[in-house]
């Protein structure tokens, strides 16, 4: 039991040890992957609702470990948030998604863009833009294909230095897009503060479209919102074909989801654009 007020000791009882213990390995592991260079990334696509194309991919984190097996990120994410080690590993992945970028320009697949998520500890720190600066100079890349997803929750934490991060990766010329748009508690105060591109509807909206007329509504009323600011709408986690259908109604732009595609390693992502029939 843990007690609270002066003078009291807090002790902890065997499943907040055991928490705490599952933390560290996470964390030591994860240290140790890092090192290794052994993090891999997958591609999910981002289809055009109109035609059907594809024109981007989400870039993932995936993390199989020797000891512990396949980790989800929602599990090894918000650990490397909290210690720190997402600083580091956000490097990696941004040096990936640039290499990738890169790779693409140089084999006829320079049109699709690449959205990498950004953590709140990122978008905190004054390293970002350093970082992204000498990324750029390295591989000269167009920093437009590149765009970088923050949820509201990781801008919301300091909207001032957030807003003139965010100019700044603006005025680069990278995109920006606001990840799991509707889940926090300001989604329209964001949308007044910060300069963006793209909103990507959280899959928690999208999933029950069908089965739920608020959810249709919002959804409905979200693409309209984003339409008269200029803002192009991503679905997220189309799985059916009436999902699809009601997105492609309501003028939505774009969409990723099981339906098309699931998250993939690099080399099969490439040979999906290549056999993909374009429509
Ligand atoms: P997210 O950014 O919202 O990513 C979308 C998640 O939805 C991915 O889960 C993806 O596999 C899943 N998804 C996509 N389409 C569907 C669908 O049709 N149905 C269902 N049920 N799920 C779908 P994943 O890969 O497990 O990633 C979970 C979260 O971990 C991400 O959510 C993101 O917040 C975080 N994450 C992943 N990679 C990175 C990274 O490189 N950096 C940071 N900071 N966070 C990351
Ligand atoms: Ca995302
Ligand atoms: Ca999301
Ligand atoms: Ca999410």
């Amino acid at each position: 039991a843990k007690r609270e007020g002066r003078g009291n000791f807090q002790f902890f009882s065997p499943a907040m040890n055991a928490a705490a213990h599952e933390h560290l390995l996470l964390e030591s592991r994860m240290w140790n992957t890092l090192e290794r260079e052994a993090f891999e990334v997958h591609l999910q696509a981002q289809v055009e609702l109109a035609t059907g194309r594809v024109i981007g991919a989400e870039l993932l984190l995936r993390w199989h470990d020797d000891e512990l097996g396949t980790v989800e990120p929602s599990r090894f994410i918000p650990i490397a948030e909290e210690s720190g080690l997402i600083l580091p590993l956000g490097d990696w992945v941004l040096a990936r998604a640039m290499q990738l970028l890169a790779e693409w320009q140089a084999n006829g697949l320079g049109a699709l863009r690449l959205a990498v998520n950004l953590s709140a500890r990122q978008v905190a720190g004054e390293a970002l833009l350093e970082r992204l600066d000498a990324l750029l100079a390295q591989h000269r890349i167009d920093p437009s294909r590149l765009e970088l997803e923050i949820t509201e929750t990781a801008a919301m934490r300091d909207p001032e230095t957030t807003r003139a991060l965010l100019r700044q990766l603006r005025d680069r010329g990278f995109k920006l897009a606001i990840d799991d748009f509707g889940t926090g508690y300001s989604s329209l105060a964001y949308l007044k503060l910060f300069s963006i591109d793209r909103i990507k509807i959280d899959r928690g909206f999208v999933q029950d479209i069908e089965t739920n007329p608020n959810d249709a509504v919002i959804v409905a009323a979200t693409i309209a919102l984003a339409h008269s600011l200029g803002l192009t709408v991503v679905a997220e986690g189309v799985e059916t074909e009436a999902q699809y259908g009601f997105l492609r109604d309501k003028r939505g732009d774009e969409a990723q989801g099981f339906l098309f595609a699931r998250p993939m390693p690099v080399p099969e992502f490439a040979e999906f654009i290549r056999t993909r029939a374009q429509p």
